[in-house]
């Protein structure tokens, strides 16, 4: 597609002389970028190979040559000259090609963010890489005995005894502690970065390199709030009155770790039925392989280069990985037979295969997720699955019975993990925009505040520690975290339309999406294939015919 567009380019420019101006500029472009991808593309690749034996091993010399790379990447896309050459060609407003826009503006971000002393970058790249071994590594103890995080959040669903949970939830929040001085360091860095490009923060800086801005995300989340206090002051009020009585404790004794999850973002399994059940007996594996190959997205060869169990060493949770844009892709996980390791895999696999599937036609710079978010997504669509009683009884093989008792169960599950995840944005949103507008405030008493406020979970008696930054994307994905909510946003849109619009079905009772081609289809066409080519709202609205709203979301879960 790209050749016959630009053959059609140069056709043009020979039938009207007047545009030789702008076919200059546009030849000269094209040879800029080509000379950028063929510097820039090893680096990247190696610096993901780098990062993948980093985190599957927890070897600190694949760590030390991960950030080198990085910071090879970065003086690369700190070059003044490029930059001056790419902001003058931008604001030209003479290129007129889609791709070399779209190219433009990905190349203009990457080195607005790189304009920084070059000392400074490489103290925030350590610092990072730094802090990232450390969280890896690190283990934390109940009793003296050192846990994983798997072993505490079997505890965290499942003990009765109120101590023995109080201690898991505090092991989980131990690696806070140990690593938040490094992590405040690295806050004010990124700001000291940030301000000598001119620029508030780094929060700020973010949101607009996403092509966001933040009056945008305000009123996102504002009107989110509003959405969902009520709802979810009703959803919590219930489930801590069944959460009580499990422990056999008053609800007003319930505390943060009573909550199933170290940060109360996922809904504790209290209604009647467990869906570990259906899962135990099971492989998630192999069920997810089976899955994506019946909607004609398979991803064998993907799984085949995953690292999929845990290891002492090995990065705790989970992440897809897309080495080299040209179909090596890989997840890894750390998989038990349970519901939550089946969401996982599937949401990873979700990513995967946006990596997997891009248009390889496509320039090499565009072969990317069209925004974070809506690689998110396509990852929580695919996610939310594991919990879909119509497709559980298809792939698990269950009796109608069997799949009406899950309805019951998960149709409410699922409503308040919306919900409860929206609360839970609205912490992590509101904490990282004041945490860089001023690192130096009491943040451990900030980050309780913000919990009380909007998920409605009382702070432990005493004063207050740095658990808080135990949430490795304070270190990992800053300011970041606000697009899993328009993740959430979007997969709800493409839920709806591809129910109504390409499943053509009245309602989405009973959408499996088991053995759907024409779902696989419609997002490799729609979604996957173009990649960056479009600018997010774009291609949601080439996708959908709407632009990214709120609307289908609160249509599913709230109302
Ligand atoms: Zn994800």
């Amino acid at each position: 597609m790209e050749r016959t567009l630009t053959l059609f380019a140069v056709l043009v420019a020979v039938v009207f002389p007047a545009g030789c101006g702008p076919t200059a500029q546009q030849k000269q472009l094209e040879r800029f970028l080509a000379a950028h991808v063929t510097k820039v593309e090893p680096l990247m690749t190696n610096a993901n190979l780098a990062y993948w034996d980093a985190t599957t091993t927890g070897k600190t010399e694949y760590y030390d040559r991960f950030s080198d790379l990085q910071l090879q990447i970065s003086r690369l896309y700190s070059d003044s000259q490029d930059f001056t050459f790419i902001r003058d060609m931008r604001e030209s407003g003479r290129i007129k090609n889609l791709r070399q826009i779209r190219q433009l503006d990905k190349l203009y971000f990457a080195y607005l963010r790189n304009q920084v002393e070059p000392e400074l970058l490489e103290e925030i790249v350590n610092l990072d890489g730094k802090i990232q071994e450390k969280y890896s590594s690190f283990r934390g103890t109940i009793d003296g005995e050192k846990v994983t995080m798997s072993d505490i959040y079997i505890i965290l669903t499942t003990e009765k005894d109120s101590r023995k949970r109080e201690m898991a939830w505090k092991a989980s929040k131990q690696v806070g502690n140990v690593i938040v001085d490094d992590l405040l360091k690295l806050v004010k860095l990124r700001n000291e970065a940030t301000q000598e490009i001119g620029f508030d923060n780094y929060h700020t800086l973010n949101i607009i390199m996403g092509e966001q801005s933040v009056r945008e995300l305000d009123h996102i989340f504002d009107e989110l709030n509003e959405l969902t206090t009520e709802p979810f002051a009703q959803l919590k009020k219930e489930l801590d009155v069944i959460l009580a009585k499990s422990y056999g404790i008053a609800v007003a004794d319930l505390m943060p770790w009573h909550y199933h999850d170290p940060f109360f973002q996922r809904t504790p399994l209290v209604y009647e039925q467990d869906l570990d059940l259906y899962y135990k007996d099971k492989d998630v594996k192999k069920l997810a392989e089976k899955y994506y190959a019946g909607i004609g997205l398979p991803v064998d060869d993907i799984l085949a280069k995953s690292d999929l169990y845990d290891r002492e060493g090995k990065y705790p949770h989970a992440f897809s990985h897309d080495v080299d844009r040209r179909g090596d892709v890989r997840i890894l996980c750390n998989l038990q037979n349970t519901e939550r390791w089946m969401e996982t895999i599937l949401h990873e696999l979700g990513h995967a295969i946006y990596s997997k599937y891009h248009d390889r036609n496509e320039p090499w710079l565009l072969r990317e997720p069209a925004h974070s978010f809506t690689t998110e997504a396509i990852a929580m669509f695919f996610g939310r699955l594991s919990r879909n009683p119509a497709w559980m009884q298809e792939m698990l093989d269950l009796s109608e019975k069997q799949r009406k008792e899950i309805q019951e169960v998960s149709e409410k599950y699922l409503r308040f993990q919306q919900v409860l995840f929206a609360r839970w944005a609205l912490v992590m949103y509101n904490f990282e925009k004041q945490l860089y507008a001023d690192p130096d405030q009491d943040l451990n008493n900030l980050w309780w505040q913000l919990v009380e406020k909007y998920q409605f979970v009382k702070r432990p008696p005493g004063p207050v520690d740095a658990g808080w930054a135990s949430k490795l994307h304070f270190t990992s994905a800053p300011c970041y975290y606000h697009n899993y909510m328009l993740g959430e946003l979007l997969a709800s849109q493409l839920h709806h339309h591809i129910v109504h619009k390409v499943l053509k079905l009245e309602s989405d009772r009973n959408a499996s999406y088991v053995d759907e081609k024409k779902l696989g289809d419609y997002l490799h066409k729609k979604v996957l294939g173009p990649g960056a080519l479009y600018h997010w709202n774009e291609m949601i609205e080439r996708a959908t015919g709407e632009l990214l709203t709120p609307k289908y979301f609160v249509e599913q879960f709230v109302n």
